[in-house]
């Protein structure tokens, strides 16, 4: 029997301990969060459930057993974080752009760059170190990998010697000012080693220490929703590193290291989704199940409501085994199979602004305030298909390519197959 949704007895205690843990941690903070109206503010407001998260082992779970973290899989991940983001998005995601910002390291660092960079996140149990994937130029993302050599990412990479020099300005750098804004602990920096080739030989990711002279934290960004998230412009300006802190080799698996660590994310994302819906469900129900409104009869009795709770939990429960689905082709195919992950982005994104909108006209014109926890997670669900690489710039991009890959078939990701690329 191959496919078998049960889960584990390990991933139920998963289960229902992120769900004690958001229960007791985030359920008292999420609405205040949100409320603070400085963006860093905001932010700092979160460090003590972050600082909880770390010692539950939640900050070391996407780290390999054979560097000492807890080796969780990807199917894991999500069912933490499901339960995570039905009660606040903020402190998970946090979370996940640590990892965003490790995986590059995780996924195709050389072992010796793992035993340097890694231990660092292992060893902190306090949550006190922030990584961060300094991807997004100040003047664009969606075309880092235009292979026009005047256009695509402008941070530059300059060799000198045994050091990269790197000069640059990143913008949406999640977690990039650190607890105290002098830096994340460590930065991965997509780059360009020069800037006469086009991308297929020049786009690179670079490990940089966030203590170096040279990196700048130069703005906190305010934001419609995720509000305790903190997403920074970053200069780097003549940033020295040592050659070996380059990940894989320039050009085309430069672009493969950048792939690798969105896809992860975009399935991961997957799950947040479920859990913000899932979070506009509930209240939906319940709202439904107890308010007549000065009619006769509670709401849920109107057929019109009972079909949008019917369409809004169908939904919930598509996105959730695509989630899984995702996560499990992308695993078992060494990273190869992307195609569902990005999938998973894009659908589970565009569910959740739809899902959402749908929950506050079935509650009507009360969940346009603050009495209700309907216009948070409206703010918050709407950055799903704009952030993590954008639905239209970039993920819808990165699906037309696959298909006019050599070898492409339409069944590989049912099959389970990896496709015959690298
Ligand atoms: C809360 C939050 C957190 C984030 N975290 C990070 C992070 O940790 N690290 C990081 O580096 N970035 C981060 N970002 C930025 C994020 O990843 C962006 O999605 C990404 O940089 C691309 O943005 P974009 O697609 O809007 O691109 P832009 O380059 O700004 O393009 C804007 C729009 O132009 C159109 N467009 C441009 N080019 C094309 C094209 N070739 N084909 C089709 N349409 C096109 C699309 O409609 C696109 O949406 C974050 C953003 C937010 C809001």
């Amino acid at each position: 029997m191959a496919i078998d949704f049960t889960l584990t007895n390990a991933q139920r205690d998963l289960q229902s301990n992120a769900r004690a843990f958001a229960e007791r941690m985030l359920a008292p903070i999420a609405s205040k969060l949100d409320r603070i109206l400085d963006p860093w503010e905001s932010f700092l407001a979160s460090r003590e459930a972050y600082r909880e998260m770390a010692r539950a082992g939640f900050t070391k779970c996407f780290i390999p057993t054979e560097f000492s973290g807890l080796g969780f899989s990807m199917i894991d991940i999500a069912i933490a974080a499901e339960e995570l983001t039905r009660i606040d998005v903020n402190v998970p995601t946090t979370l996940l752009a640590t990892g965003l910002g490790l995986q590059p390291i995780i996924q195709r660092g050389t072992s010796e760059q793992k035993r340097r960079f890694l231990p660092d996140f292992v060893n902190d149990n306090d949550g006190n170190l922030l990584a961060a994937f300094a991807f997004t130029d100040v003047g664009g993302g969606a075309n880092y990998d235009s292979n026009e050599p005047s256009t695509g990412i402008q941070t530059i990479a300059r060799r000198e010697g045994d050091q990269w020099v790197i000069n640059g300005q990143k913008h949406y750098t999640t977690n990039g000012t650190g607890w105290d804004k002098t830096g994340a602990h460590l930065y991965t920096v997509v780059c360009r080693t020069d800037r006469n080739q086009p991308a297929d030989e020049s786009l690179a990711v670079i490990a940089v220490p966030g203590n170096l002279p040279g990196v700048e934290v130069v703005d906190v960004y305010d934001k419609l929703g995720h509000r305790a998230t903190v997403t920074p412009a970053v200069n780097f300006q003549n940033v020295r590193v040592p050659v070996d802190n380059l990940i894989g080799r320039p050009g085309i698996e430069g672009k493969r290291v950048i792939a690798g660590a969105f896809s992860w994310t975009a399935a991961l994302i997957g799950a947040a989704c479920v859990g913000v819906m899932r979070a506009a469900f509930e209240f939906a129900l319940e709202f439904a199940r107890r308010e007549r409104r000065l009619g006769a009869v509670p709401v849920i009795e109107h057929q019109n409501v009972g079909f949008m709770l019917a369409d809004i939990k169908i939904r919930i429960e598509e996105a959730r085994y695509l989630t899984w689905k995702a996560c499990h082709y992308l695993e078992s195919t060494g990273g190869r199979g992307d195609e569902l992950a990005i999938m998973t982005k894009v659908r589970c994104s565009e569910l959740a602004v739809e899902t959402v909108y749908d929950a506050m006209r079935l509650v009507g014109v009360e969940s346009y305030t603050k009495f209700t926890p309907l216009e948070r997670l409206m703010r918050d669900a709407m950055v799903f298909p704009l952030y993590d690489g954008g639905n239209q710039g970039v993920r819808r991009r990165q699906l037309h390519e696959i298909f006019m890959k050599p070898g492409y078939h339409s069944m590989l990701a049912a099959t389970g197959e990896a496709p015959p690329w690298e």
